[in-house]
């Protein structure tokens, strides 16, 4: 499956420089929609996780199919003042300012076997704030999986501690 056909790339989006990678495209196709989660599954399930858990808003779009199709749970993890419950967060520095994450405090039993899932990495500071959320909360953190790697921001040395897979690089 070449994914890279069905990923759009919208230059100069969302400010000058940037070469975005719009999966709106992929999504709308069923079969590469599914053909995504089907090779995240394949890669995901022989870590054996017990939940699976997506940072807000796209990592929803790819971690709650993949929960679905291992039979596990999903734990959202979102921007400061979406959760209702208790939260713990975790706040993280941008190129301009900082940005908050938080996930329920009772999502995720100490010691449950956790798997990352998110469209894009980057920078790999949204999976690093992610991964230390997942540390606060007690999980066992077995991997990330992204659709697509940027691999020229080297987000991987930053998740270096971890496995860490991508179906598509640029
Ligand atoms: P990072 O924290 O690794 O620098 O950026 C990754 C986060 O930003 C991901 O949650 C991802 O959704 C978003 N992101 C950054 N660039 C792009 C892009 O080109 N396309 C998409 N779809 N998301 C992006």
């Amino acid at each position: 499956m070449d994914f890279r056909e069905h990923i759009r790339v919208i230059a100069d989006f969302p400010k000058e420089g940037i070469s975005y990678k719009d999966i709106t495209t992929l999504l709308k196709n069923g079969e590469m929609y599914r053909a995504a989660i089907d090779a995240m599954v394949e890669k995901i399930s022989p870590w054996q996780p017990e939940v699976i858990v997506g940072p807000e808003a796209r990592g929803f779009l790819l971690g709650a199919p993949v929960a679905y199709a291992l039979g596990i749970g999903f734990v959202p993890v979102r921007k400061p003042g979406k959760l209702p419950a208790k939260t713990i967060s975790e706040t993280y520095a941008l190129e301009y300012g900082f940005d908050t994450l938080e996930v329920h405090a009772d999502a995720i039993n100490p010691g449950e076997r956790v798997v990352v899932v998110d469209d894009l990495l980057a920078t790999g500071g949204t999976m690093l704030a992610t991964a230390n959320l997942m540390k606060k909360i007690g999980a066992d953190m077995l991997g990330m999986g992204f659709l697509i790697e940027l691999t020229f921001l080297n987000g991987r040395e930053k998740l270096a501690e971890f496995p860490v897979f991508s179906l598509v690089e640029y």
